[in-house]
């Protein structure tokens, strides 16, 4: 029995939309994680997964995959570059089953014609805060792409910090089309392609919608809910570049991400980040700024062009209409109220009190009376209450934990130290985030003025 379901529909697209290679066999791999939920949710063999280290490991080739690193481009912070791709990335396959389609792609699997600089490596840390935090998301009931497995590869990869264990991460998707990826055929002037990867996208993620329009439609659509998701979690992305947003609407690239503790609108962790262009509050104008570049990247596509102009710029106008209907979905439901100036005035008390995110909305649906401050927060309770909010939309709303950013870094501290405990442990506290438990009590403390963590790195 072959291990995946692979029928590989990127892999039949023209030559120039990837290069076909096998991901770089490493010298001793080791299991770190297998998924077995998600490999269930795939129809998957757990155990014939589980006795198959070599596969995610890039060291032997599963029956059905045709391996390929994928070609894109995008602006990074604003600036244009030319070309990217999977620098470190190897789709092995498309695993088909139930009704469903998942990219299969290994991250961490050796240099590419795309690594520019790079060494085609992840190392250990990384590997783990994406599988944590993607899984955490899942979670958390957000659109993301998903952490099947995770081994070492028993060889060093060197970083800033010194020579550091190496990992592969084993991502699955909806499909790893990018804003980025329409972009780099559009910036060749390669309409022809732009048009079949324009077939392409809307056979896998809207079928039926009407062309270029219809794509861009569709993708502002899942973009502004999922940004608004991400928003009322405190989720910082950290590196909204255009070839880390994607077609699908799922959450991808857990880089320099972060879940804001002590509320701030203007919070952002990456170090690279130096003016705050992806910081919390900047988010869904961020988004917009891609959705732009994907219609200027679809406007060969449109007809034409000053037609075309007209039309996209009206389309992408509605994104502040759209991403207000799904922040207010948001907001209403953490405070169990659907009125925004109550919901935006709580965030400003929040703000200038610095409360924790997390811990001020879940305790409005299980202890509000502990937020009392004998000040501000007590008129707006009081007003609050008089509202009669739901309280089953704000626990379904308002998670009792998510990954604190100290705890990631507990557990990948300990993991170079050889020990995977933590990392397993906070992985299983994370599965259940809708309810307190003795159990990830813990896990629900805001980290102290020595364990904080205020930068985080790629
Ligand atoms: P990211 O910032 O993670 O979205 O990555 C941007 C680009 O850099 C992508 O083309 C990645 O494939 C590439 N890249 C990141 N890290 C490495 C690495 N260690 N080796 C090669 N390419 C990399
Ligand atoms: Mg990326
Ligand atoms: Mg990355």
């Amino acid at each position: 029995m072959a291990l995946f379901a692979f029928d590989n529909s990127y892999a039949r697209l023209p030559e120039q939309f990837h290069t076909r290679m096998a991901p770089t066999p490493v010298a001793a791999p080791d299991w770190i994680a297998l998924n077995e939920g998600l490999a269930e949710e795939m129809a998957l063999d757990a155990d014939a997964l589980r006795d198959a280290p070599d596969v995610f490991a890039g060291n032997r080739i599963p029956e059905g995959a045709e391996p390929l690193a994928q070609l894109y481009a995008g602006h990074q912070f604003g600036g244009w570059s030319p070309q990217l791709g999977d620098g470190r990335a190897i789709l092995l396959g498309e695993h088909v089953a139930a009704g469903r389609r998942w990219d299969v792609q290994l991250k961490g699997s050796g240099p590419t014609p795309y690594s520019r600089m790079g060494d085609g490596r992840a190392a250990l840390g990384p590997v783990l805060r994406e599988y944590i935090v993607s899984e955490a998301m899942h979670a958390l009931g957000i659109p993301t792409t998903r952490a099947l497995a995770a081994v070492t590869t028993g060889e060093k990869v060197l970083r800033q910090e010194g020579p550091l264990p190496g990992a592969i991460l084993t991502r699955v998707a909806a499909s790893h089309i990018r804003v980025g990826t329409f972009q780099v055929f559009a910036s060749r002037d390669d309409t022809e392609a732009l048009r079949i990867l324009l077939d392409h996208a809307i056979a896998r993620h809207c079928p039926g919608a009407d062309g270029a329009m219809g794509l861009l439609r569709h993708v502002m659509e899942r973009q502004a809910g999922l940004v608004a998701r991400w928003m009322g979690l405190g989720f910082v992305h950290g590196v909204m570049n255009t070839d880390n947003m994607t077609i699908s609407g799922e959450t991808i690239d857990y880089g320099p991400c972060a879940f804001m503790e002590a509320y701030h609108p203007d919070t952002v962790f990456s170090s690279i980040d130096q003016f705050g262009r992806y910081a919390w509050k900047n988010q869904p104008d961020v988004a917009l700024w891609n959705l732009a570049q994907l219609a200027t990247a679809l406007l060969p596509l449109m007809g034409d062009r000053e037609a075309a102009v007209a039309e996209a710029t009206e389309v992408l106008e509605g994104f502040r209409d759209l991403y207000a209907a799904a922040w207010t979905e948001v907001l209403s439901a953490k405070i169990g109220v659907p009125d925004m100036n109550l919901g935006h005035e709580l965030l400003d008390i929040m703000a200038e009190q610095g409360r924790d995110f997390t811990n001020t909305f879940r305790a409005l649906a299980t202890t509000p009376d502990r937020l009392r401050d004998g000040g501000r927060m007590d008129n707006w309770l009081d007003r609050w209450t008089a509202c009669e909010p739901d309280d089953a939309a704000m626990r379904s709303a308002n998670p009792a934990v998510i990954p604190r950013n100290h705890r990631v870094e507990e557990a990948i501290a300990a993991a170079y130290e050889g020990d995977f405990q933590p990392f397993h442990d906070l992985h299983a506290i994370l599965r259940d985030p809708w309810t307190e438990t003795d159990a990830n009590a813990p896990y629900r403390e805001p980290a102290s003025p020595e364990q904080a963590v205020t930068r985080t790195f790629c």
